[in-house]
Formats: structure tokens, C-alpha cells, sequence
């Protein structure tokens, strides 16, 4: 045993971990503080590299001391106890002193042993410490004999400790994050890893309150998951099955992928593997770089998204000839080539690497993270007799369990999506199985990275040791997928490769409560097992159809990961994920681009969907919103995962209630956009004004309209037949609420029974305030000068969240709200619209939704929803990958339907954007809930200066043939829905003045 002691401070304090006090009273936060206490000192007990454990303060609660530990109680301060204690320790012939906090539940033994173990690795004299997951306090500190042990504690401290030691001449060494508790954010992470493991922190979970406080633990304990061991696989599964259900309904997800082996040399032995090769029988060492990226090319051409690199561990420390390649192609290791690879992969196909390249140390995983979007490495089974002479992982170096699950943890600690599972029917019993499962289990709670856990069953290969041992039956194979269902509940996938088992078992696998069958790929075979071919996806989607399942094809990395981006991925990622990501965080359905795409996708192939699964519980809502209940936020959301028949059914009763509604009449409106300036002071993400333009070499001179010009537009559009003018731009410096009421009175005096919509909620708040005026006097103002209605722009997603990234210097949710309800009490009606398909998720939309309708039902002010699609070309946000491409198609026309049944009946209108959607797009959306295609618009230069293509204008007559086309009645309509005198005649006889036009710019969305 290694002689490191530990010290751990503990002193309540008489607030007792105050900033948790609006989640916990009092007496609660000195419980749970006690009881944190008790699960650290037990981590301590169990750790083996730690030989004593000098607790200083306050006394344990009894039973949670003895064994290593010293209590040693002090009236001193505690940083000179703490000091007494270190020399007391260093007295008994501690070679080292390792601090640790008592908030610290979530640190096992197994965490312990790694740091101690790392920090002892590196040259004498050197110090570790880990951060706090905030990264500015320590939590755990590693300091060896001979160098001072500094007690820092709290916010600063990580920061000290290192800039301490490095001015001594001492080696510092960061380690991996390890949580504590201070702030309601930690409570809510630590309630988060006990509902993901019923076993984690025992003392910690009573605290919280089992079942309750600690949040949702439903998930079997150790003991009772040891129980499973002699029930039958039919029980099991039936359970697992329901499970399974209640998370993804009938969703079950694939990747698309291919397959790339970059070595078959590998240093271990396995005696059922025919991956790894001897050099004499592997023929080239490694795949060359050309060949890698052909296979990628290729693939990516075939509609995959993900990159599969599977190679052997390490094997130029088995085989010369393998250093003798790496040198040759300038590589250390096997590992920087593949780095290397993944890096040129990503770059340059687009596909996301998935990389299982065996154990490996934390800078390697740290370093194959800002190249891969999830990585994977099999425990198979954590039982250490497979070891043993005559068993199949005898002579394998890296295949002990302990190895294993400390990669597996440092990749949790390295924030690696991960995945893993065990390969069953190798020699292994149950209990082992179940063993297996559970610690794979406690890692998951610690981390929260374990994406899946697939299953694998073994294949009797021939050429192999174990060419003639038996394969697992399809029962044990159904038993072990029900067993890491229940064990994992609905947080992890659980996965099976169908390429292993017969077709006719495939429904047998799913109905054990698996939701995901792996990559498959169109190109590469199974090189892990190539005598089983994968099965065509057209095949698995009929047979799982047969029992209405729905197949969807994820990326590599998971939706909950892809959704906790900022945490699980590089940045240099990102990027990559999101442009291959639909809002649910599955793989984009079609390639369709708002405001650029002239064509919906085929909708057999995607749109529509190939998926025929009876609705995912949509009836129940639909009957339910035909009753006018209205629909909650879990509700709403699940209405936009429609896909197949359930997509259809929304779509089919969004335009019913259309008809209902307007009949088969759908309205257009004669309009001139007039974009008054193009500066602004806001730094919008999304809007190609702010930098974008400026990166695409699109951005326009800076302009602003002066007053003639404005009038001058006016009259023009008058001439044409306008019955309205939209006014919108950015916030220019120099404007103050006098330059709206100004735009007012000129565009009044120039055509007075023109329309005037103008003002984005934005704008009405930037003028109010620089006249320090009420918001509600200043719309009184704005209304006496000439204002008729409000534009609904500038709410993009009405939710803080999603405003705090796309748009955090702009009106807040509320603020919109309020805006728009002041205007509404004066009888200043305005548009609603939603900026969808960014970085947002079907939760936000629904939130939007609610919103909406919930200041409707109070105000009815809004004259129409509108849905505007995220046009990402020229946006910022999305030239930094950091938003998606915007929606897709199907989720585009969704939101129309989603809408339509949501806001009814409060919303009698609802508009597509022909910019937007383009002609064929909104011709759609007329048969999905809309009834609108809005306004001429003479100029158009907001989605033009996003990279959008859509033209500008949409001459009356076009308006009449799209509509027509849709199989209904055009009716050209005032701003409020009046019928309008007809206009088209005279529309394209006076001519727009061209000079003018040069001029419009580059005002993004206000
Ligand atoms: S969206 Fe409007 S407020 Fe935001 S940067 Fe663009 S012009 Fe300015």
C-alpha cells in the first residue's frame, strides 16, 4: 500500500451551505452536509492507496468514522489545524497528503486510488489538484512530503494553488473536474448522478430523502439487480419492455455509418477475435491516409454521418513492425495517426468520427475529443476469472476488468460521450453479467457519459480458440438486453447489433426492450465480425414497421449529448454535429436550406417519411386539442417528434382545423418592405447584419434612409396599389424615440390611408426609453403619429435560455410580452412570429407556443402566427458553428401544423413565408394549417442579407397562381383581414425606382 494520508476539513459553518438555502432549510443543508461527510470518509475507508485519514473539526456522525480515520478536533482556526494535521501525518511517514473536501459525495474509492496514482506517477517533486467543476476552486490536492500542503479553499483557489507552487519551482498538474455542492446547480447535478445510480453516496441520498429529494430513483439497487439473476428472460423483458416504451415510444434509432480499420495489429490475444491479425496475416500495418478518406468520401457521398475507426490496442508494443510504419508515415504512436485521421476526416467529409482505439490514458482522450464526436471501448466483462489460463481474454493485457473501467471512468472525466456494453456467452456467468452492468452502472453515475450500452452477443469464428465453443442462445441474448435495460432505465440506449442475430429474432431483441441496433453501413462490411452481413435498412424498417416501430437514424453522438453540447463536446466539434443534427438532436431527415432551397425534398424519401408507425400517442392528443383542451409543454413537444403516419395525422388535422376555420380562402396582402437603416448597436447571432455579412463579403455600405426617401418609398408603393408599408431596420445609433414617431408623421403625411405596420417590440422599447417614457406612452405616441400595427419580430425563441445564446444584449422574453400587451390594450394589433431551427429545441418551441397563446387568450391582439425558418447562410451563429443549418423541411412545415392546433382557437391565422419556405415549400404548408402567404413585399432584404435567395418581390399575379395551385381561393386582404380593393392591375405599372433599391441593405431580423 502506497503511505498517502488524507485530510479532510470539516467545520459547520451556522448558515450551513447558505447558497443552497432556497432549495433546503436550515436544518436540511446541516443533514445533508453531515451525511456527505459520512460517504467521503466511507470513499476514503475503501480507497487502497490511502493509509489514514485525519479528519479535522467537527466529529462524523457516529458510525461513519473508525477504521483509517483520525478525528482531530481543534478549537484552533481551522487552517492551522489543518496544519497540524499535515505534520501530523508527515510524522507517522506519510510520503504524501492528499486534501479532500467533505462535499464531495460523488468521489469514490475508485476515483481516489486514479488521482493518487496519477499524482504519483509524475516526477518528485510535483503537486495534483482538481477543480471544482466551475474550474475555480480546488477539491482535490495532492501534495507530496518535503513541499508545503497550502489550505486554500473556495472560489480563487485553483488558481493560487498553482500560481503557489509554480513560484516555489514545484510541477503542478491538473487533474480531471471532481463535483462538490455549493450552489443549486451542484444540488441539481448530484440529484441527477443518484436517479442514475441507486447505489452512488448512500448517506447523501437518506439526506435528500430517498425517492423524493434525491430526485426520481427508480432504477433497481445492487442487491436487487443481483436478483435477476434466475428470473426468466420473458419476465425480465416484459419489464424492460414497458421501460423502453415509456421513454422512445416506438422509436428505434441506427447510425449510418462507415466502418474504418485502421490496424488489425493489436497487442492483446483475445481467443474468439478474427479482427486482430498477426503482421504476417494483417498485410499493410495501417490503412494509409488515401485510403481512409476515400472510404470516408464515399461514404459520406452515400448519406453516412458517421465514421466508425476501430483498431487494436496499441500494437507497436507488440509488433516492430508497426513502429516501423508509424515512423515511416511521422507518427509516435498509433494513436496521433489516428488523431491525425479523424482530424482530416471531419474537416474534410463532414462525417463525425466514433473512434474505439482501446484503452487509453486521459491526454489521449483529451486530445481524440477535439477530433471525434463520441468514442467507445467494450468493458465486455468486468469478471476477472476470463483471465485465467484456458479463458478468452488469457494473455490480453488490457482486457482486466480494472483496466477497463478506469479508461472507461477517465473518459467520463474527460466528458467523452461514451459508449460500452459487454460481449456475453464468452465463459462468463449471470451474476458476472450482472456484476458487469452494475459497475458499468456506478461510472455512469459518476460521469453521466454512457451514451449506450450495447449488447453483443459472441459468434463462434472459425480460425479462433474458441471456433467451437457454444454461442449464447437467443433467450440468454433477450435476458441480458432486458437485464442493462432495467439496471440502466431510460437514460442510456441500449443496443444490439441485428447483424448478429437471425431476422426472425430481430422483434424478439426489440421486444426486450432495446431502442437502438448500432451502425450500419451501406458501404463498409463488419470487420468486427464479417461473416454477418449487416441487413439492408429498408428490410429492418419493414420488420420493425410489422410491430409499429418507427427507425430513425441517429448521429454517433446522442441527442441528450448533442443538447448538453457546450459540456460533452469540443468546440472544434460543434460545428460539425449541429450541421448534421435535426432539433431533436437525431440526424437531419433531408438537405433542404430555408430561403435557399428551391425544392422541398422528395417526400417519399424523407419529408413524408419512410416511416409507417401507428402515431406515438398523437390521437390521444389530437382528440384532445379537437376538444379545445389546451396542450402542455410535454404535450406540445411530443407533437413535433411526429414523424411517418403520426407526421401525416398532425398535418391531416392542422388542415382540417384550417378549414374550419378560414374556409378554403387564403389571403395575401399588398406591401413594401422599407428597411430604413441597416447599423445597429445589438450583436444578434443570427442575424447576417452583425458580422456575417461582412465575413460572406455580402455586407452593404452602411445606410439610413433619410425622411424624403422613406416618403418617397411610400408614395411609390401607394402607386402600385399597396395598402401597406412594413418598416423595420436595425438600431441605429442615432436613433431615439423621436426618429419613430418622425418615420410615423412622414409616412402618414406622404400616403395617410396607408397601413403603417412598423416597430418590432425592440424598437418600441429602444424609443421609449431614450424618451423615458412608459413603454404604453410611447406606443399612445407612435399611434397618434400614424402607427396602425406591430410587426412580431424581434421575439425569435420567447424563452431566456435560448435568448441568453442567440441574443443575449436584446429584450428579454417578458419585455416582449409586456411590449406587445401594451400595444394590444390600445387596440394596436401586431403579427406573432417564431425564429425557429438554430440552436433551440422542440421544448423551446412549445414554450414559445404557450407563450403565445397565453397573452392571445388574454389580449386578442394577434392578427397571425408566422413561422420564420432559421436562414443560417450568412448568420453568425452559424459561421462560428454554433447553430444548426436551420430547421428541416419536416420540421418546417410541422411548426405550421403544430401551431395551427396549438393556438386554436385563439389564432385565426396562419402565414407561410414564401421567402422562407419558397413557392413549392408554402405551397405545402397551405395543406399543413396555413391559410396566409403574407405580403408582396416590393423589397426584401432582411432574408437576402442571411444568404437567402428568395427574390423580393411576389408580383399579385404569382401570389393568385400559388394559391390556385393549392387548390384555393386567393383573396387579396388588408393588413387586419379586411377583403382589399383588387390592386394587381396597377402593380406593375409603375415601376420600383432601381437607384433606390441599390441602396437597400443588409437589417437582418429585428
Ligand atoms: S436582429 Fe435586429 S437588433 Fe439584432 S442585430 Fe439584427 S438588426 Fe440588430
Amino acid at each position: 500500500m502506497t503511505r498517502i494520508h488524507a485530510i479532510v476539513p470539516y467545520r459547520e459553518s451556522p448558515t450551513g451551505k447558505s447558497r443552497l438555502a432556497p432549495q433546503l432549510p436550515l436544518a436540511a443543508r446541516r443533514a445533508l452536509a453531515q451525511a456527505m461527510l459520512a460517504d467521503v470518509l466511507a470513499a476514503l475507508q475503501g480507497a487502497r492507496s490511502i493509509e489514514a485519514v485525519w479528519l479535522v473539526g467537527e466529529a462524523p456522525a457516529p458510525g461513519t468514522g473508525g477504521g483509517k480515520v483520525r478525528h482531530l478536533a481543534s478549537d484552533e482556526m481551522l487552517n492551522p489545524a489543518l496544519g497540524t494535521a499535515a505534520r501530523l501525518a508527515f510524522e507517522a511517514g506519510a510520503q504524501g497528503v492528499c486534501v479532500v473536501h467533505a462535499d464531495e459525495p460523488l468521489l469514490g474509492s475508485a476515483e481516489i486510488d486514479e488521482f493518487i496514482r496519477c499524482a504519483l506517477a509524475e516526477p518528485a517533486p510535483a503537486v495534483s489538484l482538481s477543480p471544482c467543476e466551475r474550474r475555480d476552486g480546488t477539491n482535490l490536492l495532492y501534495v507530496p512530503a518535503g513541499v508545503t500542503v497550502r489550505f486554500a479553499f473556495g472560489q480563487g483557489s485553483f488558481e493560487e494553488h498553482q500560481s503557489a507552487y509554480a513560484a516555489e519551482g514545484i510541477a503542478v498538474h491538473p487533474r480531471a473536474p471532481v463535483p462538490d455542492v455549493d450552489t443549486p446547480e451542484d444540488l441539481a447535478a448530484l440529484r441527477a448522478a443518484l436517479a442514475r445510480s441507486p447505489d452512488l453516496a448512500p448517506h447523501t441520498r437518506a439526506a435528500l430523502g430517498a425517492g423524493g429529494a434525491a430526485g426520481t430513483m427508480t432504477l433497481p439497487t445492487a442487491t436487487e439487480v443481483m436478483s435477476f439473476e434466475h428470473q426468466p428472460a420473458a419476465a425480465l423483458a416484459a419489464r424492460a419492455r414497458a421501460r423502453r416504451d415509456a421513454q422512445f415510444g416506438p422509436r428505434i434509432t441506427y447510425s449510418r455509418k462507415v466502418f474504418l480499420p485502421v490496424t488489425h495489429l493489436c497487442r492483446d490475444v483475445c481467443h474468439y477475435c478474427t479482427f486482430a491479425r498477426t503482421p504476417r496475416r494483417a498485410g499493410a500495418a495501417y490503412m494509409s491516409e488515401e485510403q481512409v478518406l476515400a472510404v470516408a468520401r464515399q461514404g459520406a457521398a452515400l448519406g453516412c454521418k458517421e465514421a466508425l475507426f476501430t483498431l487494436g490496442d496499441r500494437p507497436e508494443l507488440r509488433y516492430r513492425v508497426a513502429r516501423e510504419e508509424l515512423s515511416r508515415l511521422g507518427f509516435a504512436s498509433t494513436l496521433a495517426y489516428v488523431t491525425h485521421l479523424a482530424r482530416r476526416v471531419l474537416r474534410e467529409t463532414g462525417l463525425l468520427p466514433h473512434i474505439n482505439a482501446g484503452v487509453m490514458t486521459a491526454d489521449e482522450f483529451s486530445s481524440l475529443r477535439g477530433v471525434s464526436a463520441s468514442m467507445g471501448l467494450m468493458l465486455e466483462s468486468a469478471s476477472p476469472r476470463l483471465l485465467e489460463r484456458g479463458m478468452p481474454h488469457h494473455g490480453s493485457p488490457d482486457k482486466q476488468p480494472e483496466v477497463r473501467l478506469a479508461a472507461i471512468r477517465r473518459a467520463g472525466e474527460a466528458r467523452v460521450p461514451f459508449t460500452s456494453g459487454l460481449l456475453i456467452g464468452i465463459g462468463e456467468t449471470r451474476a458476472e453479467r450482472l456484476a458487469s452492468l452494475l459497475a458499468l452502472r456506478d461510472l455512469h453515475g459518476r460521469h453521466g457519459h454512457l451514451q449506450e450500452i450495447l449488447i453483443q452477443n459472441f459468434r463462434a469464428k472459425p480460425g479462433t480458440r474458441m471456433a467451437q465453443a457454444p454461442e449464447p442462445s437467443p433467450e440468454e441474448l433477450v435476458w441480458s438486453i432486458a437485464a442493462a435495460r432495467l439496471v440502466f432505465g431510460p437514460e442510456v440506449s441500449i443496443q444490439a447489433p441485428p447483424n448478429l442475430s437471425q431476422e426472425g429474432d430481430w422483434l424478439d431483441l426489440v421486444a426486450a426492450g432495446l431502442d437502438d441496433l448500432g451502425g450500419i453501413s451501406p458501404l463498409t462490411p463488419d470487420f468486427v465480425n464479417p461473416e454477418a452481413p449487416w441487413p439492408q435498412v429498408g428490410r429492418l424498417d419493414e420488420v420493425l414497421r410489422s410491430a409499429g416501430h418507427q427507425l430513425c437514424e441517429r448521429l454517433t453522438v446522442y441527442p441528450r449529448f448533442i443538447g448538453e453540447r457546450e459540456r460533452w463536446l469540443h468546440a472544434g466539434v460543434q460545428s460539425a454535429v449541429l450541421n448534421l443534427a435535426d432539433a431533436t438532436g437525431l440526424a437531419r431527415d433531408d438537405d433542404w436550406r430555408a430561403g435557399i432551397s428551391e425544392q422541398p425534398p422528395d417526400p417519399a424519401a424523407s419529408f413524408m417519411g419512410r416511416c409507417h408507425a401507428p402515431p406515438a400517442g398523437v390521437d390521444g392528443l389530437l382528440s384532445r386539442l379537437f376538444a379545445e383542451e389546451p396542450l402542455g409543454e410535454g404535450e406540445i413537444t411530443a407533437l413535433f417528434a411526429a414523424r411517418g403516419s403520426a407526421l401525416q395525422e398532425v398535418l391531416a388535422a392542422a388542415d382540417e382545423v384550417r378549414r374550419s376555420v378560414n374556409g378554403d380562402a387564403v389571403g395575401y396582402v399588398i406591401n413594401r418592405n422599407i428597411n430604413y437603416t441597416n447599423q445597429c448597436t445589438y450583436h444578434c447571432g443570427f442575424c447576417a447584419f452583425s458580422t456575417g455579412k461582412v465575413a460572406l463579403k455580402m455586407r452593404d455600405a452602411p445606410y439610413r434612409l433619410d425622411l424624403d426617401e422613406i416618403a418617397a418609398r411610400v408614395v411609390e408603393a401607394r402607386e402600385r396599389g399597396a395598402t401597406e408599408v412594413c418598416l423595420q431596420g436595425g438600431i441605429h445609433p442615432q436613433f431615439t424615440g423621436q426618429s419613430y414617431l418622425d418615420i410615423c408623421a412622414a409616412v402618414h403625411a406622404a400616403a395617410p390611408a396607408m397601413h403603417i405596420h412598423a416597430f418590432s417590440p425592440l424598437e418600441v422599447l429602444h424609443g421609449a426609453g431614450t424618451l423615458g417614457l412608459p413603454v404604453k406612452a410611447f406606443l399612445a405616441k407612435l399611434q397618434e403619429a400614424g402607427l396602425s400595427t406591430l410587426p412580431g419580430t424581434a421575439a425569435e425563441i420567447l424563452d431566456d435560455e435560448v435568448r441568453a445564446i442567440i441574443c443575449p444584449d436584446k429584450l428579454g422574453t417578458r419585455e416582449w410580452l409586456d411590449v406587445m400587451a401594451d400595444a394590444h390594450s390600445l387596440g394596436l394589433r401586431s403579427t406573432a412570429t417564431i425564429l425557429y431551427g438554430h440552436v433551440e429545441g422542440p421544448q423551446h418551441w412549445a414554450r414559445h407556443l404557450i407563450a403565445l397563446r397565453t397573452l392571445q387568450e388574454r389580449s386578442g391582439g394577434f392578427t397571425e402566427f408566422v413561422p420564420l425558418p432559421f436562414v443560417a447562410e450568412g448568420a453568425p451563429l452559424y459561421r462560428r458553428g454554433r447553430a444548426r443549418p436551420g430547421p428541416t423541411f419536416r420540421e418546417a412545415v410541422l411548426m405550421h401544423a403544430v401551431a395551427r392546433l396549438v393556438l386554436h382557437p385563439a389564432f385565426q391565422h396562419v402565414q407561410t413565408s414564401w421567402v422562407k419556405m419558397g413557392v413549392a415549400g408554402a405551397r405545402l404548408c397551405l395543406s399543413a394549417g396555413a391559410d396566409d402567404v403574407g405580403g408582396t413585399l416590393m423589397n426584401e432584404s432582411i432574408s437576402r442579407a442571411a444568404g437567402g435567395k428568395h427574390g423580393q418581390e411576389f408580383t399579385p399575379a404569382r401570389m393568385q397562381a400559388l394559391i390556385s395551385s393549392a387548390g384555393r381561393i386567393a383573396y387579396q386582404r388588408t393588413t387586419l383581414y379586411r377583403p382589399a380593393v383588387r390592386a394587381e392591375a396597377v402593380y406593375l405599372n409603375v415601376a420600383l425606382n432601381e437607384a433606390l433599391e441599390e441602396d437597400v441593405g443588409s437589417v437582418a431580423y429585428c
